[in-house]
Formats: C-alpha cells, sequence, structure tokens
C-alpha cells in the first residue's frame, strides 16, 4: 500500500511546450501570476484553485 505524503507537490507545465516551470502544492492559490516560459518565450498565466490548475 502506498502511503501519500500529507503535501503533493505538482510541476506547473508550460501551456505551449509542456516545460516544468514551478512547482505548486496541494493547498496553492494564484491568480494574476505570470512565469515567461525559458524554453518557447511564451506567457503563462498561472491560475491554480486549492492546489488545481485551472
Ligand atoms: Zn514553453
Amino acid at each position: 500500500m502506498i502511503r501519500l505524503p500529507a503535501t503533493r507537490k505538482d510541476w506547473f507545465l508550460c501551456k505551449r511546450c509542456q516545460k516544468k516551470l514551478l512547482l505548486f502544492s496541494d493547498i496553492a492559490n494564484s491568480k494574476g501570476v505570470y512565469i515567461k516560459c525559458k524554453n518557447c518565450g511564451y506567457e503563462n498565466e498561472i491560475i491554480i484553485r486549492n492546489g488545481k490548475v485551472i
């Protein structure tokens, strides 16, 4: 049986090229935060509600 950790972390992926841009936890919330992908130059808006990318 796999024991799940108390807090999970997932990668936020670039919406264009799927490069891993940053880690967020399962309690993360963000809106109006932008990250520019260093791989393809696409400006991703990071919209996360309760640990899920919207
Ligand atoms: Zn990209």
